[in-house]
């Protein structure tokens, strides 16, 4: 039994399924998760001493690679002054600087713990300042677990949430509705119908959730036409593509003007961190200058903001986007090309430090429906066949993929070398 092994099922003992958070498990490729001792650069090391090439990055935070030293470094010093105060620091007022040099849509914003704090809070701030309920998500687009977020589409596009975990009232999913990504009409549609009770829009602007989605022409810019027709809130969660896709986030790179942003992943630099901002006129309605209410013990911990703002500092002193840029696309058209040389259909989708592959004879991916209906079988055997190859890829079709500024062109060469063996066993 491989180390992992025990360590998986000594862990199922007091957590449950063994894991902290449920995609770790492999639950939907199957077998044992990889229990990871350390991670260097763009590898990952695990308990058995295997060592892969990671295009995970913790699901996001690592686009500079694992343990950059002088992230390290600033958590290290920073920690040798106390690791919390509950009370404000100058190293806060410094991210929120940054963050808004960085994105500046986000006249102000507040630091919080995780993603999913950072979506929960903008969408009651939303509610708050709009004085509306409802708000409009689309299938397949994850935001956290807070409890209006874990809801998806019913039958048809006009149709009311159901909760799509036990736990969440049927009452509060109610409020939550869901149409289809990157089609605008059904987005009309709804509006058309609930326009004036609808307090936000909430979209991943590239899909990341069902594996790697990019937004079709017009789609993000319909949104904000639509938000600004009837006076809701736009809310673009970057909490993925927030410095991946572009420094400046997907609404850099697609030249959307949002009211609010979400945060997570880079922004903590591989500590617990998130946050959301906007609009002025809208932060200031947040407590304690507002009457909605939003709080954390932790939130703006010295710790994490040290962490983060070094990886934010490194990511701006020069361009890294375009050679990330052109090191994704480097990946994703080789194995699109391997596939194609083993007779295997493919289709790949990329855009920024973000990529995703689809095993499907159908030529472009851009919704839900087409992701999900793609080959998932063949997906869990090509992961596999990849780990073995000491190569980790994200552990579920519907997960987008991450390249690190580590990554050279040579782990990117092995890495197509190693699927195109895996693809003529497959
Ligand atoms: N929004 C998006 C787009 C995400 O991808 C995620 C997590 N993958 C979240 C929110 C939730 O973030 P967290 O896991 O930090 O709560």
């Amino acid at each position: 039994m491989s180390h992992s092994e025990q360590l998986f099922q000594q862990a199922q003992d007091t957590i449950p399924g063994g894991v902290n958070s449920p995609v770790r498990a492999f639950s939907s490729v199957g077998g044992t998760p990889c229990f990871i001792k350390r991670a260097d650069g763009p590898y990952i090391f695990d308990a058995d001493d295997n060592k892969y090439i990671d295009y995970v990055g913790s699901w996001g935070p690592m686009i500079l690679g694992h343990n950059h030293p002088a992230i390290r470094e600033a958590v290290i010093s920073t920690a040798q002054n106390g690791l919390s105060f509950g009370a404000p620091t100058e190293l806060e007022i410094n991210m929120a600087e940054k963050v808004r040099s960085i994105v500046p849509s986000m006249e102000k914003l507040r630091m919080v713990s995780s993603g999913t704090e950072a979506t929960m809070s903008a969408i009651r701030l939303a509610r708050g300042y709009t004085g509306r309920d409802k708000i409009l998500k689309f299938e397949g687009c994850y935001h956290g677990h807070a409890d209006s977020l874990l809801v998806k589409a019913g039958s048809g596009a006009l149709t009311l949430g159901v909760p799509n975990s036990p736990g969440i009232p049927e009452d509060f999913a109610k409020h939550t509705l869901t149409v289809t990504f990157n089609d605008l009409d059904s987005v009309k549609q709804i509006f058309a119908e609930f326009g004036d009770e609808i307090a936000c829009i909430i979209v991943e602007p590239v899909a990341g959730n069902m594996n790697c989605i990019p937004p079709v022409p017009g789609f993000l810019e319909g949104l904000r036409t639509v938000c600004d027709e009837y006076k809701s809130v736009l809310i673009l969660d970057e909490v993925m593509t927030g410095f991946r896709v572009a420094l400046g986030g997907a609404q850099a790179y697609y030249n959307i003007q949002p009211d609010l942003t979400t945060l997570g992943k880079v922004i903590g630099g591989g500590m617990p961190v998130g946050a959301f901002g906007g609009k002025a006129e809208i932060m200031d309605y947040i407590a304690p200058v507002g009457p909605v209410y939003q709080a954390g013990t932790l939130s703006g911990n010295p710790i994490a903001m040290a962490a983060g703002l070094t990886a934010l500092n490194l990511l701006s002193e020069k361009d890294h986007h375009t050679e990330l840029a052109a090191k994704t696309k480097r990946l994703a058209e080789g194995f699109k090309q391997a596939a194609d040389d083993a007779g295997i259909a493919m289709t790949v989708n990329y855009v920024g430090a973000m990529f995703g592959f689809f095993f499907t004879e159908q030529e472009t991916v851009t919704s839900f429906s087409q992701a999900t209906a793609c080959d998932g079988e063949r997906f869990n055997r090509f992961f596999h066949l990849m780990l073995d190859e000491g190569v980790y890829l994200a552990p579920s079709a519907f997960e987008a993929g991450f390249l690190s500024t580590a990554h050279t062109d040579e782990d990117i060469d092995a890495t197509i070398a190693a699927a195109a063996r895996c693809f003529k066993n497959l």
